[in-house]
């Protein structure tokens, strides 16, 4: 199928990106790996009247560890990070766990995170690591928090006129671990079920901070503080990441559907969490 008509610009620099965006106003989408956008266009289930393509932006495409932080610019591709060794727990985890290699060489962390698709995995790592999103407009820069800026099924906190410049994931300086545990129908797959895990452990081996995320089986990405709370500043165990793992079964929403039935996805939720967190732990414990 084809698009329905639309202009397109090529911007050299994030102000003319931006400018574009906002004479646009909501009429305008980012263009960045295309692997979502262009099929939707296609499909008609989206028909922006402009493109603002950003591929042509020098300087988006950083992966850097700075000041604590892992800073993935707009156009890091999901491969770049696949192939990284700044990558570290879920994060290092998830990339190769990503579609597959033609669309982990277009397709962008930042896109990905853009457009909120709850079968997407990017923002249930996020949402486990605590991680920022910068976003840029005619005004400047803001930094949201990723768990504001995802807001539901497919809507971001974006306003029409900005667009994301990168994101940034802060590096524990402790003992750490994470992992993405994804089960998909056959390789190359959305989701059925996903769990992202992040654990850091204090000088006791305690569990200093955690992060549960949940894909697939929720509206949107979706953190588990209810999990999150029992694991913190107690020490890891078996019994602890059952008990975590139950609380994160029961707030999956999953539905019956050709890929299983809602019984049997929250007990995948419930395996996957513990198999997560008990990852998580071995790489935290080995420092
Ligand atoms: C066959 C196939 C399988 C896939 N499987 C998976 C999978 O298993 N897991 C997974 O997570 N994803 C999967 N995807 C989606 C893929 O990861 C996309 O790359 C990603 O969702 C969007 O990134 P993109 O750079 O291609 O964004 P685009 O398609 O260019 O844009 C997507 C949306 O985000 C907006 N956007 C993009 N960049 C910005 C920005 N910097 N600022 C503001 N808005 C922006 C666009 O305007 C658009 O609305 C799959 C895609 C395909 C085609």
């Amino acid at each position: 199928m084809f698009p329905s008509s639309f202009d397109y610009v090529a911007a050299r620099s994030v102000e003319e990106a931006v400018a574009a965006k906002a004479g646009a106003g909501d009429d305008a989408r980012v263009l960045a790996g295309g692997q979502s956008l262009i099929p939707m266009m296609k499909m008609r289930l989206a028909a922006p009247a402009q493109l603002v393509d950003i591929n042509r932006v020098p300087g988006l495409d950083a992966l850097e560890r700075t000041n604590g932080q892992l800073r993935v610019g707009a156009l890091v591709r999901h491969a770049d990070i696949a192939r990284s060794d700044l990558a570290f727990g879920a994060i290092a985890s998830a990339a190769p766990w990503i579609s597959d290699p033609l669309v982990r060489n277009l397709g962008t962390l930042c896109g990905s995170v853009a457009h909120c698709d709850p079968e997407g995995d990017w923002n249930s790592v996020l949402l486990a690591t605590g991680a920022d999103v910068v976003a840029r407009g005619p005004s400047g820069e803001r930094t949201i928090p990723i768990t504001d800026f995802v807001v539901d099924f497919f809507t971001n906190a974006l306003r029409d006129d900005e667009m994301v410049t990168e994101v940034r994931i802060p590096v524990p300086n402790g003992r750490s671990g994470g992992s993405y545990q994804k089960l998909e129908r056959k390789v190359g797959d959305y989701a059925t079920v996903a769990v992202a895990a992040h654990l850091e452990l204090g000088g006791t081996g305690a569990i200093a901070r955690a992060g549960v995320a949940l894909t697939a089986v929720v509206p949107k990405n979706t953190k588990v503080t209810a999990a999150e709370n029992v694991l913190v500043g107690n020490h890891p165990s078996t019994e602890l990441f059952e008990e975590a793992a139950e609380l994160a079964a029961q707030a999956s929403e999953p539905r019956d559907d050709v890929r299983g039935s809602a019984e049997w996805k929250r007990n995948v939720v419930r395996v996957f969490t513990r198999r997560a967190l008990t990852a998580a732990a071995a790489q935290a414990q080995q420092g």
